[in-house]
């Protein structure tokens, strides 16, 4: 949900630091490797340390894609001691020399099909290996990674995606998230599953994705190891840990999944309205599922994070986790609306690159403006009048182009505020019959890959008959307060609608 991150990274890390290369070089070289074939290929070439993100070029890495991660960690939270290995299943998508993993902690060993491989460290995350023999396109990678570190020392232009808090840690950032806890190809180009376990000290809780397998198991040193699983592919940056004292709700949701609800118990009196808020998430669940299609994943939930720790909330796949200030007037159902919106949007359907960011801000927005119409709190209609009228025709927010906003302006006002604007003009555009058959067209198309605007528009195209690209061009890609449709343009200063003070709050702390 939001960037904590400035534009800086994207710069910082096209520079390519001294390389530090460690482990078993040349091993394994002189044994013969089996003849494969007989067909004369190109020499095998180095995997591309980046996905050539018009945004951030060097995130995620080619010549692989990864099946699944089994992430298995040890943490100190009285230290912030952070060390495991992480297994990661993987296929060569081309003859590979070598190929990146994105990483930050300080890596003991990788081995490469039991292989021991040299690597090595090049600019900021990027982690180079190098396996003793030749991998070829097609053939199954098994690559284990063993590190250890402090990830809250662990800085990246000053910062870490990893937030130490209280009595625990939390994992949750975006863009930014794995390269402080396991190696990974970290774009949302490449999906997998996962397994995740962590051993702490009993007494402490481990929260993350999807469903327990098996309750936590007590090990030597007086020590608890929790386990999650994954079973729908995601995106890297939306596995998320949560460790710390937590109080777990757990119950059954109308669709028949598990709902798995933390809370710190940190939060004091906002205790409740964390509660309030979080424990309607298979209601709202349920609401959305009947707008956008079958909920895609196989668990439910929400996390609240300590107090003094996350500034923003973040739609982590199938359990969001949600800093304290959502809380502190009072219940807020606007943000989980937003956040579970996020699981269609941006979770099974993610974005292609980060300049399509709209296709997730946009729709988690107008997902709150939705549910303020069926809450009675304010129709969409004058939700639309009113934020348009609070942003004055000379405000910089109408610079910002939300369907390609730049680096530096991923998470910012326009992206929501305008995004969710753009798909109430959509609507008005394309009626109600044909707009509420796109929205779950889409989640349908793209479930569990990626997405384009090109390729929304061209959905909504086909569906609606019409030539939407007046719409498109105007609403997302030209500067300025565009005009609103004649039929929706209002004379007098529109009134507040009841659910905006709490929209304002959400997303004053979910956009920057
Ligand atoms: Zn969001």
């Amino acid at each position: 949900m939001r960037r904590v991150f400035t534009a800086a990274i994207a710069a910082l890390t096209v520079t390519t630091a001294g390389t530090l290369v460690t482990g078993a070089p040349g091993q394994a070289d002189a044994r013969p490797g089996k003849s494969r074939s007989v067909a004369v290929s190109a020499a095998p070439k180095p995997g591309s340390p980046g996905l050539g993100d018009p945004y951030f070029p060097d995130y995620g890495n080619g010549g692989y894609d990864v099946d699944h991660y089994d992430v298995r960690l040890r943490y100190e939270p009285a230290t912030d001691r952070l060390s495991g290995t992480t297994t990661i299943l993987a296929t060569a998508t081309q003859d590979l020399s070598r190929f990146n993993l994105d990483f930050l902690l300080d890596v003991e060993s990788v081995r490469v099909n039991g292989w021991t491989a040299r690597f090595a460290r090049e600019g900021v995350h990027e982690l180079v290996v190098t396996a003793p023999r030749g991998i070829t396109t097609g053939q199954a990678m098994t690559v284990v990674v063993t590190y250890a570190g402090v990830p809250s020392e662990t800085l990246v232009d000053g910062y870490s995606g990893w937030t130490r808090t209280v009595d625990g840690a939390l994992a949750v950032n975006e863009p930014e998230s794995a390269w402080w806890w396991f190696p990974s190809n970290d774009h949302p180009l490449d999906k997998a599953t996962w397994d995740i376990s962590v051993s702490v000290p009993d007494g402490v809780e481990v929260i993350s994705n999807g469903v327990q397998p098996r309750p936590p198991l007590a090990e030597a040193g007086n020590r608890m190891r929790w386990g999650w699983r994954s079973t729908k592919p995601g995106a890297t940056y939306l596995a998320f840990l949560a460790i710390g004292q937590y109080d777990i709700v757990t119950d059954t949701a109308p669709n028949g999944q598990p709902v798995i609800n933390a809370y710190s118990t940190t939060l004091g009196d906002r205790k409740p309205a964390a509660r309030a808020s979080i424990e309607r998430t298979a209601e709202v669940v349920d609401w959305e599922s009947g707008i956008f299609g079958p909920y895609p994943f196989e668990a439910q939930g929400g996390v609240a994070a300590p107090i003094d720790s996350l500034s923003f909330a973040l739609e982590t796949q199938t359990r969001p986790v949600y800093g304290p200030g959502f809380w502190r007037r009072g219940s807020n159902l606007y943000v989980v609306v937003h956040e579970n919106a996020h699981q269609w949007f941006g979770d099974s359907v993610s974005v292609a690159d980060w300049s399509n960011i709209w296709l997730n801000e946009g729709f988690a927005s107008y997902a709150e403006w939705l549910w303020s119409e069926a809450q009675g709190e304010g129709t969409t209609q004058e939700l639309f009048d009113f934020t348009y009228a609070n942003y004055p025709a000379d405000d910089p927010f109408w610079q910002v182009l939300p369907g390609n906003p730049g680096a530096g302006a991923v998470f910012d006002d326009a992206v929501y505020d305008r995004g969710a604007m753009t798909l109430h003009q959509l609507r008005l555009a394309v009626g109600d019959d044909a707009f509420f058959r796109i929205l779950p067209a889409w989640t349908a198309a793209h479930r569990y890959g990626n997405g384009t605007i090109a390729q929304f528009q061209a959905l909504a195209e086909q569906i609606s008959g019409l030539d939407l690209d007046p719409v498109f061009t105007t609403w997302l890609f030209t500067p300025g307060r565009p005009a609103p449709a004649a039929a929706t343009r209002t004379t007098t200063a529109p009134a507040q609608p009841k659910s905006w003070t709490q929209i304002r709050a959400a997303h004053q702390l979910l956009a920057r």
